[in-house]
């Protein structure tokens, strides 16, 4: 979360709050979602994520073509593992579901925007009455939802029963600040290429959010500095001190994620049952 976190701001007679503000709002907490979360969040950007929880990969019924998971894993634990990988990484998350999106300037709430913010997000959740948030990039990545982008005039294509947002081929669409990631980008309807493009999409945005940024990762000590050179922008060297402390973490975690079945039912397609989530019954 950014400084300009809920402040208190004097406008005219009265007292205006001000809106929690972040540098990115994701929208849409599947996996490019998620995964472009992960990004701009390492890179020091105060992301926030809205999700209403309906990956469509929750639909399937075991995820068999991801890298690294020579077995194959449960998508539902899959999908909760990517959102454990962004808020570790720094990224909030709020259940909920984004309806709007508008530009600050259109802005005439009670609320005001705080910071540099370009835009402002309307999120209805369960617990409470609608959220306002403002962040000054936004990335959409809500698979098939683009109702929220109404009064943006973002670029967005009919095909046949689908919607989808154009970009230019690095996710940055039509409107300065906004960007679309995964499924919604017409991207191959896969979870590697969802994943792959949100993080393309991230890296896209670091570099126009003028964040210094070479590369996200982790090398040994002195990979660079024993070569007489810097560690650059947004690379870490750990000793092998850290970096076995670092295994022995992700071992405990992993033993932990994979001691059980997941607990979700199965879901299906929701036209198919009798079930607003398609959950099947357990028998
Ligand atoms: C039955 C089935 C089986 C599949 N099996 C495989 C497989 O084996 N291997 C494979 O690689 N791929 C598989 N897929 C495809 C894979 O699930 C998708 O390609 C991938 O999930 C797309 O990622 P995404 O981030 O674009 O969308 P999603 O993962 O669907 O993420 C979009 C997110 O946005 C949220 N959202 C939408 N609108 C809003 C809003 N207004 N506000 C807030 N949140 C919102 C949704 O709740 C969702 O969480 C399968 C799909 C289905 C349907």
């Amino acid at each position: 979360m950014t400084d300009d976190t809920v402040r208190q701001t004097t406008a005219g007679s009265g007292t205006r709050e001000e809106m929690d503000s972040y540098d990115v709002l994701v929208v849409g907490g599947g996996v490019a979602g998620s995964t472009a979360s992960v990004f701009t969040a390492r890179a020091g950007l105060g992301t926030v994520v809205v999700d209403d929880g309906e990956s469509i990969l929750r639909r399937n019924a075991h995820l068999e073509n991801f890298p690294g998971f020579p077995a194959g894993v449960n998508s539902n634990l899959f999908t909760d593992m990517l959102e454990a990988q962004s808020t570790r990484n720094g990224a909030d998350h709020l259940d909920g579901r984004v309806t709007e999106v508008r530009r600050v300037e259109d802005e005439a709430g009670e609320e005001t925007p705080g910071g540099d913010a370009r835009f402002v997000a309307t999120v209805a959740t369960d617990e409470s009455d609608d959220t306002e948030l403002a962040a000054r990039f936004v990335v959409v990545a809500s698979w098939a939802d683009v109702d929220y982008l109404d009064g943006l005039d973002v670029d967005v294509r009919d095909a046949g029963s689908k919607r989808y947002v154009d970009d230019d081929g690095l996710g940055r669409t039509n409107v300065d600040g906004v960007y679309v990631g995964g499924r919604l980008a017409e991207r191959y309807h896969q979870a590697i290429v969802a994943a792959g493009h949100g993080a393309e999409v991230a890296i896209t945005l670091i570099h126009d959010s003028e964040t210094p940024y070479y590369h996200d990762w982790v090398a040994p000590e002195g990979y660079f500095t024993d070569r007489g050179r810097e560690v650059p922008p947004g690379c870490e060297e750990i000793s092998e001190t850290e970096r076995q402390a670092r295994e022995r973490e992700s071992i405990a975690a992993m033993q932990e994620y994979f001691a059980e079945p997941h607990p979700e039912p199965q879901r299906t397609h929701p036209s198919l049952v009798d079930d607003e989530l398609g959950r099947l019954s357990d028998e």
